[in-house]
């Protein structure tokens, strides 16, 4: 057989697509990808970066209220949605064409189009055939809506991001990442906000200090939480929405966001008619090196449903390209992956949960911290910062670092260095505070809290 068209084939070109593709090609593969909506995939267009352009859109309100507690005057101020939506486009618009730039720099072939897998070797795009000695498929997620009468009349993150108008009254479905990160978005932007879930509390799988700590703090800005709620229909009329609970009372509303989860984008791709398995979920099933069972495809991203964030989609990225034209076989590592949710508070994480390391470890230390943060000593704001540490009590290795309150995302980024060197509470100890943060009650906490 002569030499294929190219050493590797990815189909999307989203955030784990183009690192494993820039990479292969940096390691002298030839390697084409095949984009059919948006260079830079969710993240760039709908996902992370427009999220948090929007949240701090969103977190103005309250710096506006705030600064009056430091002296300044009262100004008027008015919010205008459409230049902040003008805005967030010109930006996105920027970084397709970074995307691009990056794309051909490497020397990686971009294809416009939706591909379909044809056989082990063959991926079809429109008319045209290409052969590949490998195949990546990195096709990503997109929101999954429950079946419920009437869901027709709501939106995904997707449409929010592109709403004409602000509306004034919101009803958000869902306790995951993309349910309390919009309820703060919409509420900072002064919409009335009324959140279902359907359990008794939200963020299932987060640490339960930082789910309850956020519950109350979002209810203290006003979002109008309601937990073991389940929507039974949704109708739509000149007033507005109107959303019928299973309990038959209703809530109204001017738009209903579903963020009732993703899945993976698998469908009609030709996958399992080359062979590809995949799981109940739709997610390409892979080994430790995101190989398919179709030896020469392989997968990453979202579209595994492994760990559904940008820096793990990158890191599975490059692990496979080192695989693959770097004789260097790397599987993906996936403890200790710190993770934010940019909810209004913050809430960051990274490690063990405190139940996770009750299951898993037996004796634990907990160490947490709740207080109230200097600047609100002004302002006069009750908001209550929460910090927790899930020491292992054997090793005295710290196990768990969690935190709501403000910046926890960008804290929790370096104690995850901390965790992935196996750090321990000696070590935190012995780690000087900066002066005046919250970060420093990490390596000031001393008290061990009561059992449980
Ligand atoms: P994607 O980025 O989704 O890329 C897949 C690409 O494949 C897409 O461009 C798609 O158009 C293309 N494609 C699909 N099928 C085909 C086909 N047949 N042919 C050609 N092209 C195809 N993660 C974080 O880490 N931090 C955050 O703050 C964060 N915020 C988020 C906010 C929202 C609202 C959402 C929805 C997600 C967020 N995520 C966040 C998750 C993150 O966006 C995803 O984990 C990440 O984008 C996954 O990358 P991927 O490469 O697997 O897929
Ligand atoms: P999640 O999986 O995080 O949350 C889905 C939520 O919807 C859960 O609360 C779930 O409830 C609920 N749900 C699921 N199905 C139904 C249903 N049929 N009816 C009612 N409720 C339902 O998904 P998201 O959509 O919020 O986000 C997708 C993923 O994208 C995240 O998991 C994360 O990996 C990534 N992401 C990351 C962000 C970040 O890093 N900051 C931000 C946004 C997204 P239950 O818990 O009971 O199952």
């Amino acid at each position: 057989m002569g030499r294929r068209d190219y050493d590797l084939f990815t189909i999307g070109a989203g955030s784990g697509g183009v690192r494993a593709s820039r990479v292969s090609a940096g390691f002298g593969a030839r390697v084409a990808v095949a984009e059919e909506r948006y260079l830079g995939g969710t993240c760039v267009n709908v996902g992370c970066i427009p999220k948090k352009l929007l949240v701090y859109a969103a977190n103005f309100r309250e710096d506006f209220e705030d600064s009056q507690s430091f002296g300044w005057a009262p100004g008027g101020r008015r919010f205008d949605w459409p230049a902040l939506i003008a805005n967030k486009d010109r930006e996105i618009a920027r970084l397709n064409q970074v995307y691009r730039d990056l794309l051909d720099a490497a020397g990686v072939e971009r294809i416009e189009g939706r591909a379909r897998v044809v056989d082990p070797h063959t991926v079809e795009v429109g008319s045209r055939r290409f052969t590949a000695e490998h195949i990546l498929v990195a096709t990503g997620g997109w929101p999954s809506v429950p079946e419920v009468p009437g869901a027709e009349h709501g939106i995904t993150s997707n449409e929010a991001f592109h709403l004409k108008s602000l509306p004034g009254r919101v009803v958000i479905v869902g306790g995951g990442y993309i349910a309390v990160e919009f309820a703060g978005i919409f509420r900072g932007l002064g919409a009335e906000v009324v959140q279902l879930y359907r359990g008794p509390l939200f963020l299932r799988g987060f640490d339960d200090d930082l789910r309850k700590t956020l519950a109350e703090e979002m209810r203290r800005k006003g979002v109008d939480l309601r937990f073991e709620t389940q929507v039974a229909r949704i109708e739509r009329d000149d007033a507005g929405i109107r959303v019928t609970l299973a309990d038959q009372s209703t809530v109204e509303g001017d738009a209903i966001m579903f963020a009732t989860g993703r899945h993976p984008l698998t469908a009609n791709l030709g996958l399992e008619e080359a062979g590809v398995a995949l799981d109940e979920t739709g997610a390409i099933a892979v080994d430790e090196f995101s190989r398919s069972s179709v030896p020469n495809i392989w997968a990453i991203g979202d579209a595994t449903n492994r760990l559904n964030l940008t820096p793990v989609a990158l890191h599975e990225g490059v692990a496979l390209a080192n695989t693959l034209f770097n004789d260097r076989p790397m599987a993906p590592e996936y403890r200790n992956v710190p993770t934010a949710v940019f909810s209004d508070p913050n809430l960051g994480t990274v490690g063990l949960t405190e139940a996770q390391a009750r299951e898993r470890h037996g004796a634990v230390d907990i160490y947490r911290s709740r207080f109230r943060a200097l600047k609100n000593t002004l302002t006069g704001r009750d908001e209550k910062t929460l910090m927790k540490l899930v020491v292992d009590a054997a090793s005295d290795r710290v196990l768990g670092v969690h935190m709501v309150g403000p910046d926890a995302g960008e804290i929790m980024q370096g104690f995850g260095v901390a965790l992935k060197a196996g750090a321990t509470k000696a070590q935190f100890d012995a780690t000087i505070g900066i002066h005046p943060t919250a970060a420093e009650e990490f390596v000031t906490m001393r008290q061990k809290s009561a059992e449980g």
